[in-house]
């Protein structure tokens, strides 16, 4: 058998994430692979804390990308804080808090659970009253953006209570980071953790993370050791920490993290605010459409993702032979519902660099033609119209 190079379709990138990645850090990736201890890819990684900071508008020394997905900064920051029999509060209202829930048990941690309906935000007068029942409870965890919902929840009140308590925090900022305001430092977020491939528009494989000086004092005090080797941050921080050191303690990803540079380069750009104000108004063209067409959101306006739109699949439509509609004559990607929501919503993304007018317009488009052709019950041949007058 001969196989030969694999070549991907071009696809247009609106699901949960990954999202359509910028050209230019495409290009970043293909440059030459330097040494993990180069005096020139350590002056890259110097940058790249910076621009982290940026991001996650911190000063946070410990500021740093974990060379794994998503997922793994999440386990960073658990395995890290979480002491055996810490008591953890987890605030769930989507499938990414049930993950949290996994990490603290693995950790050693007992969960106290908070538990809201999916699609609503987290709600504070709850997580208070978990607290108040449980003042030995050493963190506060949730997620900012759910991913599997499309709710926004309000991270500053959520850490205020917490603090409020005496309790650190872990915040999920997986979907919202470069998509709607993270202030760390402002909300005083403890440890926080994103991903490449949302908002940030890079490849999928990085995870960015933040820790301020409470959750470090919390790490050094640790009785016991942090149980994974990879991601204990005592060690992580001789190679990416501050002074001459540099230690080797993994082989870092270099062209990928050349990618994530570059794609926070673009966001530096840009600019945070504007790049925060061009995905609300994409949401709200694509809103305007979704509306004209007579269908509706899952979460209420005041706590939609203007990122990841969770828009009700109307009576008698086939979910599944949509999206593959979608992917076959498009070549558009979006997300199918999860767990509780499966087969009852479509997840569309509007992330970083897909945040854009044609991305709307061709959806909507696609969307009309596709629902109108299998008979269902929608207003045909408006949507379009109605997210151009909402650009107009
Ligand atoms: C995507 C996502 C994750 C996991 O990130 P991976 O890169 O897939 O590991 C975690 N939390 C949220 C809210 C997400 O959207």
């Amino acid at each position: 058998m001969s196989v030969s190079s694999f070549h991907p379709p071009q696809r247009t990138l609106m699901g949960p994430g990954p999202s359509d990645v910028n050209p230019r850090i495409l290009e970043a990736m293909s440059r030459p692979t330097i040494g993990h201890l180069d005096p020139e890819f350590i002056r890259m990684m110097d940058e790249m804390k910076a621009l982290l900071q940026y991001a996650f508008q911190t000063k946070n020394a410990l500021t740093m990308s974990v060379s794994a997905p998503g997922s793994a900064g999440m386990e960073c920051c658990f395995v890290n804080l979480v002491e055996p029999g810490d008591k953890v509060i987890v605030c769930q209202n989507g499938v990414f808090g049930g993950r949290m829930k996994e990490n603290v048990v693995r950790s050693g941690g007992i969960v106290i659970p908070v538990d809201d309906e999916w699609g609503q935000a987290v709600d504070p007068a709850k997580l208070e009253d978990a607290l108040k029942t449980n003042p030995d409870a050493k963190l506060v965890a949730f997620v900012h953006a759910e991913t599997s919902t499309g709710a926004l929840s309000d991270a500053k009140t959520l850490v205020e209570l917490a603090h409020k308590y005496g309790c650190l925090t872990i915040v999920d900022t997986v979907t919202s980071l470069g998509g709607v305001p993270v202030l760390v430092d402002e909300w005083g977020i403890d440890a926080i953790y994103s991903g490449s491939q949302k908002c940030l528009s890079c490849t999928p494989g990085l995870s960015p993370v933040s820790f301020n000086a409470a959750a470090q004092e919390k790490i050094s005090k640790r009785k016991t050791p942090v149980q994974s080797w990879f991601l204990d941050l005592n060690l992580v921080m001789g190679y990416w920490g501050e002074g001459a050191k540099r230690a080797y303690h993994h082989t870092a990803p270099i062209n990928a993290l050349y990618g994530l540079h570059e794609a926070l380069v673009i966001l530096q750009e840009e600019g945070l605010n504007p790049a925060w104000e061009r995905h609300q108004r994409n949401h709200l063209a694509l809103r305007a459409g979704i509306e004209a067409m007579g269908l509706g959101f899952v979460v209420q306006e005041a706590d939609r993702l203007p990122q990841l739109n969770t828009v009700t699949i109307p009576e008698g439509v086939d979910d599944a032979a949509v999206r593959a509609r979608l992917l076959q004559d498009y070549n558009l990607e979006i997300g199918a519902g999860l767990g509780t929501l499966a087969r009852k919503v479509w997840r569309i993304g509007l992330m970083g660099h897909a945040s854009n007018k044609t991305n709307v317009l061709l959806f909507l488009g696609a969307l009309d033609s596709i629902l109108t052709g299998m008979g269902a019950n929608i207003n045909s041949g408006v949507a379009v119209q109605a997210a151009n007058d909402f650009y107009a």
